[in-house]
């Protein structure tokens, strides 16, 4: 008998379509055929025999953040997870049960309810399945590593047969080459995770701090800021935004698992050696902290551009003196580049012994444009293109949950070594390539 989709199924013309449709970056937003909101798990499988029965292309979706939209499409069916997000912690146990839809702010919320934490990202609205499968940076990593380092198991929905399709469990013990391939191989590779299975961490207060310099003390404060944010404690993880030139803003923040008279010991060397204009530390609940973090205006949809790349090697002075010629030179006023410090607990896992493989850089490095209207796109394309085709003698790779569909060598940015590991699991589980779209992990061929 033909499978029939489940769920809450939105199509063109309904009244809920445009919402449906619409993922955060705006720039060459799509039109699917049909959106399926599914309830449960076996929605979940249901559409994916549905397409498979129908050879309709189809995309995975979760928190809708991808920066190349690749979990929507034009007129095929996107499989959309957000509406399964419960959560059940065992305290005891200090585990927690995700549902493959839930973003980071239900996450970070019901777990603070339990007093515990997962090492995630900083906005909200991002999806805790495309955070943790193609890794996860935030202002735990250093500490408690990577979202992906927490993961004790997944339960996800893969292909079988010609048709059909399946549910499987992948741990450390059973499945293990595709649980592997799920801490870092990337989103939308292999299958479509319903329930992540967590590892979480007692937390109370934390310390966080906040330094701004003007604009004109980017090349000291920068330089200051990279010769020390990875290898101060690694209690400690901290980011720097380097704003365009018409904001005057240098800023570093972080967050410290510890007390403040310790943390402003630690800062000291940053802010001793600068000149910050302003310093502030705090000591919060950790609610309050996630809550500082996310910024609001980075859950609204808006039209984007994003890269990246990771720094091994501190970026030298003639590197540094780019970054603020194309932060002078900039299309509008939002562009910037952000970094956070990496190492520690980042750093404890073999680059080959999860699929994330840039554990050994010392920074994770992020260009950024947003701008108002469509037709402002190439400009703001073309800075991001040039920026990292300028700074690419100093830095290496891309973190695959910044994909930039303009990087040709995409298979060794994200993945260096990993990538025909992946490719074998990519066969075994996918053989006849089901899920792909561009940047996807091609199986071999038979
Ligand atoms: C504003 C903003 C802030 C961010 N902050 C951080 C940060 O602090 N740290 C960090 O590491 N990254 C951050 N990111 C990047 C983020 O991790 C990626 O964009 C991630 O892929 C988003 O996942 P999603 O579920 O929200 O997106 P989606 O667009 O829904 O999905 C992203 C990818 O994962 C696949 N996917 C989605 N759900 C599933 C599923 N259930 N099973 C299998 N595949 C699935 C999709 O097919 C797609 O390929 C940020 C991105 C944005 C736009």
């Amino acid at each position: 008998m033909a499978t029939e989709l489940t769920g809450r199924v939105v199509v063109p013309g309904d009244p809920d379509y445009p919402e449906a449709r619409t993922n955060l970056n705006l720039y060459r937003s799509k039109f699917p055929g049909a959106i399926v909101f599914c309830q449960e798990e076996n929605d979940v499988l249901n559409a994916l025999r549905f397409t498979r029965e129908k050879e309709i292309p189809f995309r995975v979706r979760s928190g809708r953040h991808s920066y190349q939209n690749f979990s929507i499409l034009n007129k095929g069916i996107v499989i959309d997870l957000s509406e399964m997000n419960k959560i059940s912690v065992n305290v005891l146990r200090k585990t927690a049960v995700i549902a493959g839809g839930a973003d980071l702010g239900h996450v970070y919320n019901t777990l603070w309810e339990h007093g515990l934490a997962i090492p995630g990202g900083t906005e909200y609205s991002v999806g805790a399945a495309g955070l943790t499968l193609g890794g996860g940076i935030g202002y735990l990593s250093r500490i408690f590593g990577l979202t992906c380092d927490n993961l004790i198991g997944v339960r996800i929905v893969v292909p079988k047969g010609d048709r059909s399709a399946q549910i499987v469990e992948a741990t450390r013990w059973k499945n293990r080459e595709l649980f592997w391939a799920c801490c870092g191989g990337g989103g939308g590779n292999f299958g479509i995770v319903t329930q992540f299975k967590f590892r979480a961490h007692p937390i109370g207060d934390v310390s966080i701090f906040r330094i701004e310099w003007d604009f004109e003390q980017l090349e000291r404060a920068y330089d200051k800021w990279q010769q020390w944010a990875p290898f101060t404690d690694e209690k400690l993880t901290s980011s720097i935004e380097l704003h365009a030139k018409e904001q005057n803003l240098i800023l570093a923040q972080g967050q410290y698992v510890g007390i403040k008279d310790e943390l402003k010991k630690l800062i000291k060397p940053l802010v001793k050696s600068t000149n910050p204009r302003k310093v502030q530390i705090a000591s919060v609940p950790f609610n309050k902290a996630f809550d500082y973090f996310n910024y609001p205006a980075g859950n609204i949809p808006s039209y984007f551009k994003r890269s990246g790349s990771f720094v091994y090697q501190p970026i030298p002075e003639r590197g540094i003196k780019i970054m603020k010629y194309f932060l002078e030179n900039t299309p509008n006023e939002d562009a910037a580049i952000w970094q956070q410090a990496l190492t520690g607990a980042v750093q404890k896992v073999r680059p080959t012994e999860s699929a994330f493989y840039h554990r050994k850089a010392l920074i994770a490095q992020e260009y950024n444009t947003t701008w108002k209207k469509e037709g402002e796109a190439s400009e703001n394309v073309q800075w991001v293109k040039a920026l990292r085709k300028y700074l690419s003698p100093y830095t290496d790779g891309d973190y695959v949950n910044w994909p930039d569909l303009s990087i040709d060598d995409w298979p060794t940015a994200y993945y260096g070594e990993n990538f025909e590991r992946l490719r074998k699991v990519k066969t075994k589980v996918d053989p006849t390539n089901v899920f792909r779209f561009q940047q996807s992990i091609p199986p071999y061929k038979k």
